[in-house]
């Protein structure tokens, strides 16, 4: 039998609801009897990314390709991670909810975006021996206050927390944004900006790396090629979102 506490909370939930109807976190279109805080149409403009992929880099085939394969790109130059996946593309409306997370600290997006990455094969990556977000550096962490691959980490990886860790990759150089910078720049803006801290842990583990978007995967290569030095055998990236225009 329930307890009446229990009967009380769910009365004040549905008073609540009544007098402030939840709304949709993305268009604020309020939620008439839905479990999930994006409404409907906001979640069929979701632009998942679906098979046929590169099973190394995950790049999106177009055409006649219907099987996944590996993309000319990673046969002539290897990446150092062994596979990166991608929720959906980084379009509208998962766009604003990424930069609502990045630059307004808005972490009321948070449920929004697991709702979109509800039916994502998580499985692959919950494996891991450890779960490391992309790091920022301690400046860009204060000034920010929260780091939003963590976040996203702490979404995708809620049964497995334990895993997540968070001191043993660290930006040890501090970066501009790879926003205004061209291929070549990205290269040289990170090159050498990671550390491991702790070799011995890493030694001989399977990592996977977490961040909010692949644009020309350049941060993770860096991050994937710090940890493989470090010791680790293999490591799997997996963002929420990946821009089109680079893949
Ligand atoms: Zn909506
Ligand atoms: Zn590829």
């Amino acid at each position: 039998m329930r307890s009446i506490s229990y009967h009380l909370h769910r009365w004040k939930d549905e008073i609540g609801n009544f007098i402030f109807p939840p709304k949709c976190g993305v268009c604020s279109e309020s939620l008439i009897e839905s479990t999930v805080e994006i409404c409907e149409s906001c979640l069929q403009r979701v632009e998942y990314i679906h098979a046929p992929l590169c099973k190394v880099c995950g790049k999106k085939f177009a055409g006649e390709i219907c099987t996944d394969h590996i993309c000319e790109q990673c046969l002539r130059h290897s990446p150092p991670f062994s596979m990166a996946r991608s929720i959906a593309f980084y379009e509208e409306p998962v766009r604003t909810l990424l930069h609502r997370l990045k630059y307004s600290y808005d972490t009321t997006v948070v449920a929004p975006l697991g709702e979109i990455a509800r039916s994502f094969d998580f499985s692959p990556f919950a494996e891991c021996d450890f779960i490391l977000p992309v790091p920022l550096h301690i400046i860009r962490l204060k000034r920010r206050g929260m780091n939003q691959a963590l976040v996203l980490a702490r979404l995708f990886f809620a049964e497995y927390r334990a895993k997540i860790n968070t001191r043993i990759l660290v930006r040890s150089r501090s970066t501009i944004s790879q926003t205004q910078l061209d291929v070549p720049g990205r290269k040289r803006n990170v090159k050498a900006a990671f550390a491991v801290q702790h070799n011995d842990i890493v030694d001989n583990k399977i990592i996977c790396l977490v961040d909010d978007i692949f644009t020309t995967g350049i941060t993770v290569r860096e991050c994937a090629a710090t940890l493989l030095r470090a010791g680790a055998s293999e490591v799997r990236v997996v963002t929420m979102a990946r821009v089109r225009l680079f893949n």
